[in-house]
């Protein structure tokens, strides 16, 4: 793979917040002030209490797998060059649940860590095994 880049497509400025981030390697989610519950994705409200004092942290960037997929035909033909690439729900350490890229050989409950790397035209996060 080649050095990653940033590319922010979206209109929603909160994803592309979010994406800045992922293009200096880091994984953000939110954290409310009113009641302390994490979430991601970012949203404008609290999905537990509906506050909108809502603060951006950072990821330590370990967790482990809920599910994974492995990904033989992309959805592109640009994107075959990465097959076969593993898609993944991990669940962070802080106590969110995201959908990344992971190492194909990867299982259900297996440790991992956040690496970030070119997929596309977009740096993305990709997870690796922890340890
Ligand atoms: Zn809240």
């Amino acid at each position: 793979m080649s050095e990653p880049k940033p590319v922010v497509a979206s209109s929603d400025p909160l994803a592309r917040a979010w994406w800045a981030g992922v293009a200096e390697g880091r994984i953000g989610y939110q954290r409310c002030e009113a009641c302390a519950a994490a979430q991601f994705y970012p949203r404008e409200r609290c999905a537990a209490c509906g506050s909108a004092r809502l603060a951006i942290a950072t990821s330590v960037g370990t967790g482990t797998i809920f599910s994974i997929t492995v990904v033989h035909r992309p959805p592109s033909p640009a994107l075959q060059a990465f097959a076969p690439y593993g898609i993944a729900l991990v669940d962070l350490d802080e106590g969110v649940r995201l959908m990344a890229h992971a190492d194909p050989g990867l299982a259900i409950g297996d440790r991992v860590r956040a690496t970030f790397a070119l997929f596309g035209d977009r740096t993305t996060p990709k997870f690796v095994r922890a340890g």
